[in-house]
């Protein structure tokens, strides 16, 4: 349906302008350049018909591609980031392509002996004779999210071309400082106006996702006493052998080296400590409320236990919620995951539903009012040098969003929960 070279050649003007994001900064955008590509799509939006092309003080895009029904339809809406993890690089990405690929080793960077390789990255070999677009080995990618982008973009101009196609109302936006964890933050879910909307912002095709982690973050603060280590008897406490003791406490496998699934964790990521004080600083996951509750619960009372071992307040706890499981949200309107499942089947692919062993702005969105499951956007091992996506999965992508269009628009859709 869509031009492959037409895709190729809309996801490489994306791609090479950085748009990396920085957790530092406190503005939004959190860095000037993602100014250069909102920008850029605000104006492509326009050129290509797009309405109601909007962008905001914080570069927030929405557009509007009007209903061509005359009866009552539910606005949907396409949600994309146009910003790149500041994981590794996106200055300067040289996009390699690579048609009819062999399932053999990709040579990315010869000088730097950089290579893909299937052995590796097995997933490589679902894609024999595709086309695949990869790095040349020194920066990432930006298939996450710009694949996303390509398609909804993509998916628009194919409408727009094809009048005959019914649809309703679809909006689309286009958020920066996701992967900084800030892309629903500033999102005017009111303006958008959506009944319900889908991220493009999976990875392997056929993904779609609408469960994700429980998330919360924890600071253990250990206080100690110093003291001259040779007059220490009876006197000193040493914050690091306790901060070894709370350590230990948690349950050594439920860590994110021995879980899957949707099984949850306790991931201690940092240890800053020395006699006087130590402090841990953990992230705690899981996909069930109740578990999730009783993990952040876990915590507090191994402090407790031994703030009363010490007869003082030695350990202190402070957790923060971070995101929810959109489950909770998706469920209760689940026709919209029939929707996309039904979608993909007409495009020929088998969905792939799987808890996210993480967040995405559509389980912000979907607390924000927004009901948001996650759709493939076909790029994998993103945040990094081996990053590559196949053109046919963007199609098919592309092809996805037209397939719901449609399906939404369709009188005998029924929008109320069967079962
Ligand atoms: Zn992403």
């Amino acid at each position: 349906m869509i031009e492959k070279q037409h895709i190729i050649d809309r996801f490489i003007s994306y791609v090479t302008v950085d748009t990396e994001s920085d957790p530092t900064s406190e503005n939004t955008p959190s860095t000037a350049k993602q100014w250069d590509l909102a920008n850029k799509l605000a104006d492509e939006l326009k050129q290509i018909g797009m309405q109601e092309v909007t962008i905001d003080e914080n570069a927030y895009i929405m557009a509007t591609l009007p209903s061509n029904v005359g009866y009552e339809v539910p606005v949907i809406g396409f949600v994309s980031h146009f910003d790149t993890s500041p994981d590794f690089t996106g200055a300067n990405v040289k996009p390699q392509i690579i048609e009819n690929y062999n399932g053999k080793d990709i040579i990315l960077n010869k000088e730097k002996d950089i290579v893909l390789s299937p052995d590796y990255f097995e997933d490589l070999l679902l894609y024999k004779g595709k086309t695949l677009i990869t790095t040349d080995g020194t920066t990432l990618l930006g298939a996450d999210d710009k694949a996303g982008i390509t398609e909804i973009v993509s998916a628009m101009e194919y409408l727009i071309n094809h009048p005959e196609i019914k649809h309703g109302k679809i909006r689309i936006g286009f958020t920066p400082d996701e992967e900084i964890g800030r892309g629903a933050h500033k999102f005017d879910v009111k303006k958008f106006g959506a009944d319900w909307a889908y991220t493009m912002d999976g990875s392997q095709i056929g993904e779609l996702e609408y469960e994700n982690f429980n998330a919360a973050g924890a600071v253990v603060t250990v206080k100690g006493k110093i003291v001259h280590p040779g007059y220490a008897k009876g006197k000193m406490i040493n914050s690091m052998y306790i901060a070894t003791d709370y350590i230990n406490s948690l349950p050594r496998l439920e860590t994110p080296e021995h879980t899957e699934d949707r099984e949850g964790f306790f991931h201690l990521y940092t240890i800053k400590g020395s006699v006087d004080e130590t402090k841990l600083q953990y992230i705690i996951r899981d996909h069930d409320k109740i578990h999730f509750e009783a993990r952040k619960e876990m915590m507090q009372k191994l402090a407790d236990e031994l703030n009363e071992q010490f007869e003082m307040e030695v350990v202190t706890v402070e957790i923060k919620d971070q995101y929810f499981n959109m489950r909770e949200k998706i469920e209760p309107v689940m026709h919209i995951v029939k929707i996309a499942k039904k979608a993909m089947e007409q495009a020929g692919i088998q969905s792939i539903i799987k808890p996210i062993r993480g967040g995405t702005d559509g389980s912000q969105l979907s607390f924000m009012g927004l009901p948001c499951p996650n759709i493939f956007a076909g790029g994998h091992n993103f945040h990094g040098r081996y990053e590559y996506v196949p053109v046919e999965s963007m199609q098919k992508a592309t092809e996805v969003i037209v397939n719901i269009a449609k399906l939404v628009a369709l009188p005998e859709t029924s929008f109320k929960e069967e079962e």
